[in-house]
């Protein structure tokens, strides 16, 4: 299902479902970056899928919160050091990876931790149904809660490679430890909760030295933060890209011998103007909401789930009033252009909306009733285009 990498460098024309520039996956996805990793560490059942790659004995996967490809391209003076190593992006190409569909953290961190695409470890959105209960559940806070073993069966990567004899462990905020998110996409061998990033920097090389193979996995959240309060070209986030730039250095200065560092992303994120016509509300518009019993995902990565034969209506609807603006696909047109990944497992089929919606432009579908919060964030993401979707694949070795 991957595109050509051409598919990246201009605006896909005509504009149809499947012109949508569909993630790398299997070839250059966030999915694909550990199995590569606990493939050269030996680690059974791996395949090394980002071919460009050659894993080291000890590997650290720091993972930065929103930081797109775009993003620290645009912004040198604020990231020395990562601009430094842009030429080594992706073992030497020079090239980002692709997040996954939606590009948002929830997901992305499942792709990450499982090595699986979205389509099957099983968080397609930031909200999505549960068709044991009817109710949308929130994929990041995990509420309502649902048992995570049976929402997400699949071992992580750091589990297998633990089983395999490498030493794995991640460090990040203590708040996490015991989370279900952590529990079903980044948990295997040690977590190690530290608060500030300077700890977690220290803590991530030690950790790197403590097995003669070891696969370790560090993350910092701000730069996100700051670009939803804020926008990603505001002083508090270029404040917070200067912070993770040192962050990085610090770690690549401490790395143990037969080491490499990887710094990557999520996902990227792009600003969206405070007016009505970037910021459709679906709660004032009956067009929209009509036959919709449950509106899922974000702005800019829409699940809808229509009431009982009314899926098609919504369909036709959804593309006449967002027009060019999104790409608009039935369940199964997602899904057979390969939003999700090349397999959607059983399970996880009717998580994804009747309707799926991913922004074209600068703009949001919010919900100024139902999610008063997240529809006044400035920075947002989500959808496929390149300012959210590509990320770096920064890499240094010691
Ligand atoms: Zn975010």
């Amino acid at each position: 299902m991957a595109q050509p990498n051409t598919a990246w460098d201009h605006h896909p024309e005509p504009l149809t479902v499947t012109s949508a520039p569909v993630p790398e996956y299997g070839s250059g996805s966030l999915a694909d970056l550990l199995p590569t990793l606990a493939a050269g560490l030996g680690v059974p059942g791996m395949t090394a899928a980002i071919s460009e790659l050659a894993p080291a004995d000890r590997n650290c996967v720091f993972l930065i919160d929103g930081l797109g490809w775009e993003q620290l391209r645009a912004h040198p003076e604020d990231a020395p050091f990562m601009t430094s190593l842009l030429a080594t992006s992706r073992g030497g190409t020079g090239r980002p990876l692709t997040a996954g569909y939606p590009a948002t953290t929830a997901t992305s961190l499942a792709s990450v931790g499982t090595g699986l695409p979205p389509g099957v470890h099983g968080l397609p959105g930031y909200t999505v149904r549960n068709p044991d209960t009817g109710e949308l559940m929130n994929q990041l806070r995990w509420q309502p809660w649902a048992p995570p073993g049976a929402w997400q069966p699949y071992p992580t990567v750091f589990q297998l490679a633990h089983k395999a004899g490498v030493h794995a462990a991640q460090v990040s905020s203590p708040t996490f430890e015991s989370t279900p998110l952590t529990k079903v996409a980044l948990s295997g061998g040690t977590f190690l909760g530290r608060l500030t990033g300077e700890d977690r920097m220290d803590l991530a090389a030690e950790q790197l030295a403590a097995g003669d193979r070891s696969l370790v996995y560090t993350y910092f959240a701000e730069v996100d933060g700051a670009g939803h309060r804020f926008g990603v070209d505001s002083d508090t986030w270029r404040g917070q890209l200067m912070y993770v730039d040192r962050l990085v250095q610090r770690l690549a200065e401490q790395l143990p011998p037969r080491s490499a560092l990887y710094v990557t992303a999520d996902h990227g994120m792009i600003d969206v103007p405070f007016d009505e016509e970037h910021r459709i509300d679906f709660d004032e518009d009956w067009e929209l909401s009509a036959g919709v019993a449950l509106l899922g995902g974000e702005g800019r990565a829409r699940h809808v789930y229509a009431v009982p034969g009314a899926a098609n209506d919504v369909l036709t609807c959804w593309r006449e009033v967002l027009g060019e603006q999104f790409w608009v696909a039935s369940r199964d047109e997602a899904i057979a252009a390969g939003w999700f990944g090349p397999k959607i497992d059983e399970r996880v089929h009717s998580r994804i909306g009747d309707v799926v919606a991913a922004a074209r432009d600068d703009v949001l579908l919010i919900a100024s009733e139902r999610e008063p919060k997240e529809s006044a964030m400035v920075g947002n993401h989500g959808s496929m285009t390149p300012a959210e979707q590509l990320v770096p694949l920064l890499e240094v070795r010691s």
